[in-house]
């Protein structure tokens, strides 16, 4: 298969910004894709290699990509530059480059989807002394064979950038369509849940049919998607959507970790099925320790602790979060404690499908406490006085709030969905709004006075499920200390124009690819003419907006942009706070 047929289709995607749109061209370029490749062609087109767990990262430098880019177009590199900065897109400088190319080669071959990946992959392992000597030879021998606009979206992919702004349900919308049937789509996301690998469902359902999806079974060192919870604005209404009652577990304010405990490994996984088990040795240590099992998958939190065992505040966990020099000393500096809350898996047993209550029974099979792994504390409550009274007790013991979880025939674990099954609740004293939300940055506007050069405040958007897009909420200007604020813009890519996935009324002074999360806090929800979050869902013509929001301090890098808080949940909470003003 060509290389050319993935340019085509990843231009027609970048033309349109309608779902629907971009899964018909998905559909038809996955129909016409060979199975044998079907599974590169699906990496490829999410800007990767291979699932996020394997830790295989594509991104080359600045230097690599120039250097290559000047010599299969036979220009200097000042050039090349020049034309990047002109763009501010390296693929389009790649385009620009190659189609001025100097020297053309009469014989190169066409670029297939096999040769474009396994070089890729071979860029992506090269390591050691001359590994960048390596790069730029397979990235400048894959451009001299390349067509200029083959170009610019290999630049894009090797650069970490290809952003087609396709969301991994659109990929497997297009793959049920193409190779099954819509009605069969849940069988897809099923395995998808199981593996976090849509190369490999697209693998097993192209080359094997439908029931090779029950084939993609749970397996120690593949994480699977984590199971999310819905929120409520009043205690009340949790036991209303529990039918009356549910255990609640405290609400650990620390990392998410899904652990695949072994006989002779340990690997630790993060809400985002990154692996991170080498920051964690003690954790290691401690969880093999605790295991009675074979093998078991457990999830639990990871707090920072004081010596006696006392919970501390979140912030100190992330000091130690993609650390790797220094392990020993932050290890004595901020210990942590593992709060066990599931059990997934354990020797042999897939628990997915198992209830809550049993799942919690595995759990005490699988690890036994110690001083440093500790079940989570539980309570089942029937009455609003025993929520209050659970909910004061886990504030008071330095939690955020409660879980509340259902005990029903129904409470399996639910991967990769955020559901009724699961409810949190958290309080925020001090601000009407009685939760932080995690909102995506997609725009900025110029500082001024002291804050000039830098961004005066962000343009934040909440996530539109349904029309997978972002709209915007507020521009967030405070809770940045000055060596955030100054250092800001390197967290961000700034394009030229809007992103075909943002909806905005308000004229950014630059726009950003949609791609940082952030914890906001505010004081109420409100009804703005200039944002375009829900619009018109609750007042004809009005979006909904954050008034007085404030950075409080916490990046969601454990976020995907698709996680952040929904449009859906703001109108959810604007509804409750209208309520709670009423009573
Ligand atoms: P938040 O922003 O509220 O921390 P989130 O958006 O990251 O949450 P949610 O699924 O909405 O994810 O909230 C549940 C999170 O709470 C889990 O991801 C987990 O990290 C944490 N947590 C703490 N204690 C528990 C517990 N006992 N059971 C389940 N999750 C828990």
């Amino acid at each position: 298969m060509r290389y050319s047929a993935l340019v085509d289709a990843y231009q027609q995607v970048e033309a349109t910004t309608k779902r629907l749109e971009m899964t018909a061209i998905l559909v038809d370029l996955f129909k016409n894709t060979p199975p044998e490749v079907l599974d590169k062609v699906v990496y490829l087109t999410q800007g990767k290699l291979y699932p996020d767990f394997k830790g295989i990262e594509l991104g080359v430098g600045e230097k690599v990509s120039l250097k290559a880019i000047a010599q299969a177009a036979g220009y200097g590199e000042e050039e090349v530059k020049g034309y990047w900065i002109e763009t501010g897109d390296i693929g389009l400088a790649a385009e620009k480059a190659l189609k001025a190319k100097r020297q053309r080669s009469l014989f190169v071959q066409p670029l297939t989807v096999s040769n474009v990946y396994d070089s890729l992959d071979t860029l992506a392992r090269a390591s050691g002394g001359r590994s960048m000597d390596a790069k730029i030879k397979i990235l400048s021998r894959l451009l001299h064979e390349a067509t200029p606009e083959e170009g610019r979206y290999l630049l894009r992919i090797v650069n970490g950038k290809l952003r087609l702004g396709v969301a991994d349900m659109t990929i497997l919308d297009a793959l049920a369509i193409a190779y099954a049937s819509k009605e069969d789509r849940a069988r897809l996301e099923g395995a998808y849940n199981r593996s976090s690998d849509l190369g490999k469902v697209a693998r097993a359902v192209s080359q094997e049919g439908l029931d090779a999806l029950d084939d993609i079974v749970l397996r120690l060192g593949v994480p699977l998607r984590a199971m999310l919870a819905e929120r409520v604005p009043d205690m009340a209404m949790i036991l209303e959507k529990m039918d009356g009652k549910c255990t609640m577990e405290y609400k650990y304010d620390g990392l998410r970790i899904q652990a695949h405990v072994g006989k002779d490994k340990v690997q630790l996984f993060s809400r985002h099925m990154e692996e991170i088990t080498e920051q964690f040795p003690d954790v290691i240590l401690s969880l093999s320790e605790a295991s009675k099992a074979k093998e078991t998958i457990v999830e639990g939190e990871c707090v920072p602790i004081t010596q006696d065992g006392e919970m501390r505040p979140f912030q100190e966990i992330s000091h130690r979060r993609g650390r790797k020099y220094d392990l020993k000393k932050a290890q004595k500096e901020v210990p942590v404690a593992f709060f066990a809350f599931d059990c997934l898996y354990r020797d042999g047993k897939d628990l997915l499908t198992t209830p809550y209550p049993k799942r919690r029974k595995e759990l005490a099979k699988a690890l036994r406490e110690t001083e440093r792994v500790r079940y989570s504390t539980t309570r089942t409550v029937k009455k609003l006085e025993e929520a209050e009274a659970f909910f004061q007790e886990s504030i008071s013991s330095g939690c955020e709030g409660i879980m509340a979880k259902s005990i029903g025939p129904d409470s399996i674990y639910k991967a990769g969905a955020r559901g009724w099954q699961w409810i949190k609740y958290k309080r925020d004293y001090k601000a009407e709004m009685n939760d932080t939300i995690d909102l995506v940055v997609v725009g900025a506007f110029a500082g001024q006075g002291r804050r000039a050069g830098a961004y005066g405040a962000l343009l934040m958007a909440a996530y539109n499920a349904d029309e997978d897009r972002f709209e915007t909420v507020c521009k967030l200007g405070t809770g940045f200390d000055d060596k955030t604020l100054f250092s800001l813009k390197e967290r961000f890519t700034e394009q030229k124009h809007i992103h075909p996935r943002v909806e905005s009324e308000m004229k950014a002074d630059y726009w950003m690819v949609p791609e940082v999360v952030m914890e906001v806090a505010g004081a109420e929800i409100t009804l703005s003419p200039i944002h375009t979050c829900a619009k018109d869902s609750i007042r004809e013509g009005s979006g909904l907006a954050i008034r007085f929001p404030r950075f409080t301090g916490r990046w969601r890098k454990d976020k995907g942009t698709e996680d952040a808080t929904t449009a859906e949940e703001l109108v959810g909470m604007y509804k409750a706070q209208l309520k709670q003003v009423g009573e």
